[in-house]
């Protein structure tokens, strides 16, 4: 039997159909109409003002954190619990990171956490100036009580919403209410252009300064000129062409999550010391991946798990280890962090791509069933 993915690109004709259209047009490289649609797409898909394509998630995030002109050594606030690309451009810009741990019931920044951390670093004389929170694996953060928080403080919000494409809070669409969020279509989020991201913002402004630094910060003259230093980081025509038939698609794909979710829930329902990740009050929840999580004391543990499933051919992978665990990060501020590891050592993401059929999802509810009971 083949092995299950993760998460895989759930691609097809109109797709195929796009990027070939984009291709006898003459249309492959960072400019030009299909770039321009798929980003007046993105804004009505997400109900945002104003976007720009980029590269990548990290690289809007990157240009986001750029144009707040942080001073050298300045602290920004981010998640412990996420991926390294919403953390990684704190670095890139020379601020430092302070990580928050997460709420249980929605895995996003806990704001209590984030005024303490707040509150410490203006003791030292060291604010923090940005925050960063995160919407993790198809969940909302509450920005909300974060912004608050942010704003009482003076600090900024930059709201990286690389796994949340198609997730609602407060009823619409995650984006507004940070000063401008960052989406990720690589390859395994729930839809792609190969690689990709997005910069929305409801500020005009922001939006066209940041396209021109991603366009190597090139001023409006015929001859090459520049005033400042730049980026490369536009999305190519081809891509876009990529994330116009994936967009027009996401709503299928969001209910095709939901649903392989729902199945796991359904059939697992009877195991003992297993739960499911929580959809917090009032927010749709993605599931762009489905995670199960292990009570102490069963018959495994999550690596316990997740081996028997591999050597099934089943690809799961941990929740994210969090960032004030890792190497690269030993000496970092971190304020609580024990609920971000609880989740790391019980959580494990199943196969959730949106191409996953029943009968597999069955299969992989057999193999946690045997493995547990
Ligand atoms: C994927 C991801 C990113 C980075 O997006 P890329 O497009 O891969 O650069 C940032 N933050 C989080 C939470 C992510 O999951």
């Amino acid at each position: 039997m083949s092995r299950v993915p993760l998460s895989t690109p759930d691609i097809g004709s109109r797709e195929r159909e796009l990027i070939v259209q984009a291709f006898d047009d003459g249309y492959v490289g960072p400019l030009g109409p299909y770039l321009e649609r798929f980003e007046a797409q993105f804004c009505a898909y997400t109900g945002m003002q104003h976007a720009v394509a980029v590269s990548s998630g990290t690289a809007a995030l990157h240009l986001a954190l750029h144009m707040l002109g942080l001073e050298p050594g300045a602290r920004v606030a981010a998640p412990t619990l996420t991926f390294i690309g919403g953390v990684a451009p704190i670095r890139y810009v020379g601020a430092e990171p302070v990580f928050i741990d997460c709420e249980p019931d929605s895995w996003g920044m806990d704001p209590a956490r984030l005024d303490e951390a707040c509150v410490m670093a203006a003791r030292e004389g060291r604010p923090i100036r940005a925050v960063v929170p995160a919407d993790l694996y198809g969940q909302a953060c509450d920005l909300h009580a974060i912004r608050a928080v942010a704003e009482a403080h003076g600090a900024v919000v930059v709201l990286d919403a690389a796994e949340s494409v198609g997730s609602h809070y407060m009823g619409r669409h995650v984006g507004p209410g940070a000063s401008c969020a960052a989406f990720s279509f690589n390859g395994n989020k729930i839809i792609t252009t190969g690689g990709g991201g997005m910069l929305a913002s409801d500020d005009g402004d922001l939006i066209a300064r940041a396209r021109k630094l991603a366009t190597a910060a090139r001023e409006p003259a015929v001859h090459y000129e520049h005033a400042e230093v730049g980026f490369n980081y536009r999305l190519s025509s081809l891509s876009a062409a990529l994330g116009i038939a994936q967009l027009e698609g996401i709503e299928g794909k969001v209910a095709r999550r939901r649903a392989i979710f729902e199945r796991y829930r359904t059939r697992l329902a009877d195991v003992p010391g297993l739960s499911f990740a929580p959809e917090a009050e009032g927010r749709r929840h993605t599931r762009w991946l489905s995670v199960v999580l292990l009570e102490p004391g069963g018959r495994l543990d999550r690596e316990g798990l997740r081996l028997v499933l591999d050597a099934a051919g089943i690809e799961a992978r941990p929740v994210w280890k969090p960032m004030h665990l890792q190497p690269v990060f030993a000496r970092a501020i971190v304020a609580g962090g024990t609920t971000a590891q609880d989740l790391f050592d019980r959580g494990l993401c199943l196969p959730s791509g949106s191409d996953l059929d029943d009968l597999t999802i069955d299969r992989i509810c057999d193999a946690i069933r045997t493995a547990l009971i």
